[in-house]
């Protein structure tokens, strides 16, 4: 009996945990391995932060997914794979034996600036945590004027300042200062049109932004930007952009130059065919990807055809990124700005439809979580 192991049940894999059943039909043994039982949407996890969402609305419950269609969920971490010996090493010191494994374990946001026992620090992944930090701010603007940092330069940055900036105003609390801490420039990927955009909609916000230099030190109260300028924060959140895990560099797999697991247009590994992957986690060798949701989203239908191709012998299908896509970002004042190539648009109707596309999105995927008739 073949064993099908999953790593992680994000963006990516969400299409295969909906068809896991498929694998069992075809005589697979299937095991899903994920640190938490739950997993959280990212799309919707600023809204989570300023409260707009209830944790409920943004989070699948993997276990019962994948319990649901008689495979086995393992409260776990993935640390080394040992590719030769098709066995996985876990957190728990288990190992696990693999004939197909496919891997969105997603990314991390890099903390290397922040000193490892700072307090009141936090990097705004895993999704989850920002109910913490939400209940921490709460805690802090009830006793006193709190200055709150957002330390990066990016749409999450964006959106996470944003959303500070509504938890505080519906919080019965003293008024805060919000500082956007966004590097050399603010969004620099994108559009200056953008950019234009979104400094105006910080400053409606009363959401300071500081650029024109990195900061190079973050600890408790305190931001050092590179040019010795120093802040003194009671919180900050750190949206310095995401990176693979050190799990495929550590097992001696090919990998792209973030250690991203390196696959071929068919999403399988460069080294070991039977290793598939998707998400954050992989560097694409055709090309480099932006590491967005979008992507992740649109692989789901290759990965699940793929792993089942493998299954039975059958051909792959290519995985081909859109060139073009539209984001949406949630500026916590119910209204939202939608960007895509040169267009960029701002309104109430453009978080509006960011909402309906995610609320969709999850309805989707959370009627799975209903045990089948
Ligand atoms: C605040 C914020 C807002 C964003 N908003 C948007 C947006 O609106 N639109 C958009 O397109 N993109 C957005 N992004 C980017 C988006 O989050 C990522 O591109 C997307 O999450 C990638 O999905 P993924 O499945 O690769 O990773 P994840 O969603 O991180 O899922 C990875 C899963 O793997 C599990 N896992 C981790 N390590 C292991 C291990 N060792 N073993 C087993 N399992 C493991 C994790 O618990 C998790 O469940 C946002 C990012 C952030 C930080």
């Amino acid at each position: 009996m073949k064993h099908i192991v999953l790593l992680g049940g994000g963006h990516a894999h969400l299409v295969t945990l909906a068809n896991l059943w498929r694998f069992r039909h075809l005589g697979c043994r299937v095991t899903l391995v994920q640190p938490r039982e739950e997993h959280y949407y990212s799309g919707m996890g600023p809204g989570l932060l300023s409260r707009m969402y209830e944790p409920w609305q943004i989070r699948f419950a993997t276990r019962r997914i994948v319990e649901n269609q008689g495979g086995r969920f393992l409260r776990d971490a993935a640390i080394r794979i040992d590719s030769r010996e098709r066995t996985i090493r876990l957190q728990s010191g288990e190992t696990l034996e693999y004939d197909l494994l496919s891997c969105n374990v997603g990314s991390t946001v890099p903390g290397g600036i922040a000193s490892p026992t700072a307090r009141d620090v936090y990097p705004v992944k895993p999704i989850a945590e920002l109910m913490s930090v939400r209940d921490r701010i709460e805690s802090l603007v009830a006793h006193k004027h709190c200055h709150l940092a957002i330390v990066g330069g990016g749409p999450a940055a964006l959106e996470i300042a944003a959303n500070a900036r509504r938890l505080v105003r519906r919080s019965t609390g003293h008024p805060s200062r919000i500082t956007l801490f966004a590097g050399k420039r603010f969004l620099s990927r994108f559009p200056e049109k953008l950019r234009r955009k979104s400094r105006k909609v910080l400053y409606e916000l009363q959401v300071d932004l500081v650029e024109g230099d990195y900061a190079r030190q973050v600890d408790t109260g305190r931001v050092i930007l590179g040019n010795g300028s120093q802040w003194e924060p009671d919180l900050t959140l750190l949206a310095l952009g995401v990176r693979p895990p050190s799990l495929f560099a550590d097992s001696g797999l090919s990998t792209g130059s973030h250690g991203g697991l390196l696959v071929d247009e068919h999403l399988r590994s460069v080294d070991f065919p039977e290793i598939m992957g998707g998400g954050d986690c992989i560097a694409y060798q055709p090309r480099p990807l932006d590491k967005v949701g979008v992507h992740a989203v649109r692989q789901n239908p290759v990965l699940l055809h793929n792993l089942l191709a493998m299954v039975r012998g059958d051909d792959l299908q290519a995985f081909r990124p859109q060139d073009k896509y539209m984001l949406i970002f949630n500026t916590g004042d119910d209204k939202g700005i939608l960007w895509r190539g040169g267009l960029v648009l701002r309104g109430r109707w453009a978080f509006r439809l960011k909402d309906r596309i995610d609320r969709k999105f999850m309805r989707r995927f959370q009627a799975l979580e209903e045990a089948p008739p």
